[in-house]
């Protein structure tokens, strides 16, 4: 296949490419070091990448990608559990770390290699092929263990390129994000997008705020985050002027990884001018859809999907939605070139994850607004609450309390109740932990919004809400002890 990273070879070469921190890479500094991480995999059937905000392991992946070489991103913050599980499941035969990285035990019994982001080696010709694993990418555990899903060099490809037609994202583009590099969002789009594209990418190592705002004061264009981000940028917001100037000047505000929630987006509305931007993906998809650069930014939706994405909603019991209601609620199957080959090791979960004629089971539930739009309700395993003989999701109670002020964080789930099948749950971390607000207050500002059968019965106080590394929320963790 052609090559997934032509800029490499084709840019001037003191054409900046990556910066994180203080140190930071021509394309041509780039290609000569990935050139030498190429040269050093070549001939290796998986490498293990220690995934740290850092320039190595950028050069680390496109290095094993230019040799044809699967690369299997660890998360630095794993336990030593889920790093034993993950490198028993990869078997990677090689370890690409920084120098100076002080690995864990389980990682310890790996043949190292350290990655010199000044060495220089010529860029190799890529002649893997398109259907060849690129990424073995652990899914986030939200549901259940991590999945190692399988990413061939077609998916990284079709995804970066159908987001560039929806985002009209090009080489005069400055990315700049905070997220780590170990799932999709924060590699495949973050790193592999401006890439792919020939511009440059600013990591902030650390996110925050202030770093975000500096950056796009000094010429960033677009900014990737998840809601974790866009909700603190939310808060910062009122008390910062200067913050609200310069997401103003972003050409692009992107969230993904999970919803956004409605009075975060509205609260940057207001603020700046701008309204974020989601897309929705998997680690086994890659990107589904999107809102569109040119099309309406409304908060609460995800967009149309994504140039070769085929996309369908799906009843429960298998009828196809057709209805462009707002209301009829489907499971989200999608079909194209951005989907993974297979989950490693598990031919029994990615024989149930695929419908008989080739869709892919996402999980997810939505339904479509009238002009298509796909408006995400939850997913099916831990957000559809089957109450009094309705089927709720939970995000849209979510977002009804997030806009009570004496809310700061919410999650809803469901729980066993003998009348009602399953009772409404929500945890609720109070604004102002002296005065939490309480089920009848929660209740009537719930049921004033929505509809009555959609109020909370159980309301649950909590100091903050469990989340893992890219700041979802971990329900299944609710309500244990
Ligand atoms: P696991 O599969 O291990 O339980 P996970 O599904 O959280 O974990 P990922 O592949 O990282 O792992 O996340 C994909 C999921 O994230 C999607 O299935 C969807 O539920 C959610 N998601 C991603 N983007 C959005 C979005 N814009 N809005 C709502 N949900 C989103
Ligand atoms: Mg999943």
């Amino acid at each position: 296949m052609s090559s997934l990273f032509p800029a490499l070879t084709e840019h001037p070469a003191g054409r900046p490419a990556l910066r994180f921190g203080a140190r930071s890479l021509t394309y041509a500094e780039l290609a000569a070091a990935a050139g030498a991480v190429a040269a050093r995999v070549r001939g290796a059937d998986r490498v293990a990448v220690w995934a740290t905000p850092a320039l190595e392991t950028a050069v680390a992946v496109v290095g094993t990608l230019l040799a044809g070489v699967a690369a299997v991103p660890l998360n630095p913050r794993s336990g030593e559990k889920e790093l034993r599980h993950i490198l028993s499941d990869s078997a990677p035969t090689l370890l690409l770390a920084a120098p100076g990285d002080e690995l864990p035990a389980a990682v310890r019994e790996l043949d190292r290699a350290d990655v010199d982001v000044r060495a220089a080696g010529p860029v190799p010709e890529e002649r893997a092929g398109d259907g060849d694993p690129a990424l073995i990418v652990y899914t986030s555990g939200t549901t259940g263990p991590p999945k190692g899903a399988v990413l061939p060099r077609r998916a990284l490809a079709t995804t970066l390129d159908a987001l560039a037609d929806a985002w009209r994202w090009t080489g005069d583009d400055v990315l700049v994000h905070g997220l780590p590099l170990f799932h999709v969002h924060g590699l495949v789009l973050g790193v592999l997008g401006p890439l792919r594209r020939g511009g440059a990418l600013r990591h902030l190592g650390r996110f925050s705020p202030e770093g975000v705002a500096r950056e796009l004061n000094e010429g960033a264009t677009m900014l990737f985050g998840v809601p974790t981000m866009y909700h603190r940028i939310a808060e910062a917001l009122p008390g910062d002027p200067e913050l609200a100037k310069a997401l103003g000047r972003a050409r692009l505000l992107v969230s993904g990884s999970a919803a956004l929630p409605v009075h975060d987006h509205e609260r940057i509305a207001a603020a700046t001018g701008r309204r974020v931007i989601e897309r929705y993906g998997m680690t086994e998809t890659l990107m589904n859809t999107s809102v569109r650069a040119d099309g309406e930014p409304r908060a609460g939706t995800v967009g149309v999907p994504l140039p070769g994405v085929e996309l369908r909603l799906v009843e429960e019991d298998g009828t196809e939605v057709t209805a462009y209601d707002g209301e009829t609620v489907g499971e989200i199957q999608v079909r194209g070139p951005n989907l993974f080959t297979a989950y490693l090791n598990r031919p029994d979960a990615t024989a149930a994850a695929f419908t008989a004629d080739g869709f892919f089971r996402t999980g997810d539930m939505a339904v479509r607004d009238p002009d298509g739009y796909v408006r995400i309700v939850g997913r099916k395993a831990t957000d559809l609450i089957k109450s009094g003989g309705y089927k709720i999701g939970a995000g849209e109670i979510e977002n009804a309390l997030l806009e009570h002020p004496g809310v700061r964080e919410a999650a809803v789930t469901g729980e066993p109740d003998a009348d009602l099948g399953e009772r409404i749950v929500a945890w609720v971390v109070p604004a102002d932990p002296a005065r939490p607000p309480g089920l009848e207050e929660l209740a009537g500002h719930v049921a004033r919004r929505l509809a009555p059968h959609k109020r909370p019965r159980v309301v649950r106080h909590l100091d903050a809400l469990p989340r893992n590394d890219m700041g979802k929320v971990m329900k299944r963790e609710l309500g244990r002890g």
